[in-house]
Order: C-alpha cells, then structure tokens, then sequence
C-alpha cells in the first residue's frame, strides 16, 4: 500500500472556494503553487487537502473604477504587467511584477499569494501599502476589508484565519507619478534587499512612500512623506532640488529598522532604501519622468 494520496478540490467559483474551505478549514489554498511548491519540496509543509483557487473567475479579474483600482488576488505578475489598462491605472504595481522572478514565475504567481505570503520582502506589498489598498477576504464569518498593516502582523504571519481567501486588493488611483525601485544581489531573478514604493498625490497634495525587506513590517515613513510634501512646489512644478531629495531619502530611511542576513548588512540595507527614497522622489518630481503624469512605468 502507497501513501494516500492529496485530497485536491479545484475550485471553479468563488462560491465553490469558499464552500470547500468552509468544509475544510484545515485545506491548503493553493494559487500558482511558487511559494507553496517551494515550501512542500523542502519539507516545511506537508500536503494534505489542498483547494485550488487559480480557475476561479472572479479571483482572476480586475477592474478599473476612476479612482480606484480591484484587482483579484488570482492576478499574475504577467497580467499586472502587461494588460495596458491595469499598467495604466496601477503603474508602481506594474514595476514591482516586473521585478518579481522569472518569466515562469510571472506566469505563475499571484497577488494572492504574494500577500498571504506576507515576506517583507514580498514586492507588491510596498506598493499595495503606499496605495494605501484595502484586502477583502472572505471566509466563514463573512468579508473583510483590511489594510495592509491589519492584514500582515509579522513576518509571514498574517490575521487569515482557517477556511478564509483573499478576494483582492482595492487600490486607490490618485492623480500623479507612481514609482517603484528595488535592490537585489544582481538586476534580474532577486528577492529584495531593499525595496521602496512611491506614491505622488496631486490633489491630495501628499507623498506616500512604503518599503519592504527593511523591516519586519512594511513600514510607511509617515514623517518624511509629511515633511516633503510641506516642500513640494505643487503650484509651480519645480523639480525638488538635490538637497530636498537627498533630506527625504535621509528620513525615509530613519523609519527602516533592517537586519542583517545573508542577503545584506543591516547597515547596507539602510543606506540602499534611503537611496531609492532619493532617486524615487526625484522620478516623480522630475519634468520629464513624473509631473501629473498617471503611467509612470518607466522603471525597464
Ligand atoms: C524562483 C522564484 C523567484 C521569486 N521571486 C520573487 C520576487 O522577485 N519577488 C517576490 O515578491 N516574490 C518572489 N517569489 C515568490 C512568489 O513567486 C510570490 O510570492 C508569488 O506571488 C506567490 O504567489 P502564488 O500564486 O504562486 O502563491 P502560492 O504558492 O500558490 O501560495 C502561497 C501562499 O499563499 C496562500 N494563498 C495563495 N492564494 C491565496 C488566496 N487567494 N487566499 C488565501 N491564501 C492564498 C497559499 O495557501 C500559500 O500559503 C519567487 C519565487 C520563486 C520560486
């Protein structure tokens, strides 16, 4: 006698998922299977009934309201990156998927996923925070919208209880640039050593910048984006000087609290998001780069 085999369920509607995960909330949900595979090759998880989530119509669509922005945790990298309306109405989500693994990978993995994963390295995050995005699960005792700070509570841990799905992330679209910048060991196939989103609200006025793998969290530095948007020539388009940027970046990066791992020093990491801070500012700022323009996926 062999060993049992997985119990899967492939899920077909929303309704099914949800069913089979009230049926069975110990079940794994399984998306494109590249964080999941991983850690079931490795023996850090074990098969036992998993449901299948990536046939389902509704987790897989996204929508483009006027300003705001529902995309489906069943969404690809590729599809974040290359369907020209979502580029368009979401562009620092664009760059960020573009950055994410390999073609394959792209192919395969999900929004969903890379939010249940809840890495602070996991690169839609820093986005999905500075677009100050709501996540609606939906599981046994109903739906719920939470942000990104109520979603993930530590590092990979997150508040999804047993038998509950991530549906999607509803993003805000504000008037302006949107940018997104990451450090890896090398240009291509790297998780983040540092990463840092950016967001430019021009009726709002404000600046919104998150980062990622500098902390256990997705810290947003609250007090730089506050200080810098007080100095922004809004009115006028003046590009912030070198010094304004360089002073963002400084703050910016005085919210981080990095690690040192095999990836980088704590010190490197440190250095490397007040950079990005710098150099993102400037891109949404600059006449050429930024301004009021709403793609701004200029990030190849
Ligand atoms: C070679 C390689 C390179 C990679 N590079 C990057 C990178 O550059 N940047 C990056 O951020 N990540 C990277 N990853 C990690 C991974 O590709 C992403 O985190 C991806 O988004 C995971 O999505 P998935 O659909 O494959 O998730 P899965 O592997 O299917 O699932 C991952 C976890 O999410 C849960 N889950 C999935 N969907 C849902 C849902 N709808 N509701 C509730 N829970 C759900 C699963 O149960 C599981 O716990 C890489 C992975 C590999 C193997």
């Amino acid at each position: 006698m062999g060993k049992p085999e997985p119990n899967v369920i492939v899920a077909r509607s929303l309704d099914e998922a949800r069913g089979a995960l009230a049926d069975h909330p110990d079940a794994m949900v399984l998306a494109g299977g590249t964080d999941l595979m991983v850690q079931i090759n490795r023996g850090l998880r074990r098969l036992h009934r998993v449901v299948g989530v990536s046939r389902v119509p509704e987790l897989r669509r996204w929508q483009v309201f006027e300003h705001r922005v529902a995309v489906g945790s069943g969404v690809t990298y590729t599809e974040m990156l290359t369907d020209p309306m979502l580029v368009e109405a979401a562009p620092a989500l664009a760059q960020a998927a573009r950055t994410v693994g390999s073609p394959p990978i792209r192919n395969a993995g999900t929004l969903g996923g890379n939010l249940a994963t809840a890495s602070p390295a996991s690169d839609t995050l820093p986005v999905l925070a500075a677009l100050d995005a709501r996540i609606v699960v939906t599981g046994p005792g109903g739906e719920r919208r939470l942000s990104l700070d109520e979603f993930v509570i530590g590092v990979k841990q997150t508040v999804l209880a047993p038998g509950e799905l991530i549906v999607r992330a509803e993003l805000d679209r504000p008037r302006g640039h949107q940018e997104f910048l990451k450090i890896g060991p090398r240009n291509a196939m790297v998780i983040s050593i540092a990463s840092v989103a950016l967001v430019a609200d021009h009726d709002a006025r404000t600046v919104r910048c998150a980062m990622g793998a500098v902390a256990a969290g997705i810290p947003r530095a609250r007090d730089a984006e506050a200080w810098v948007a007080d100095r922004i020539d809004w009115d006028g388009g003046t590009a912030p000087d070198d010094a304004l940027a360089a002073e963002f970046g400084r703050r910016v990066a005085a919210a981080a609290s990095p690690i040192d791992d095999h990836r980088a020093s704590a010190a490197y990491r440190h250095h490397a998001v007040g950079v990005l801070a710098t150099r993102a500012l400037e891109r949404a700022f600059s006449p050429t780069t930024g301004g009021t323009r709403m793609n701004g996926n200029d990030n190849a």
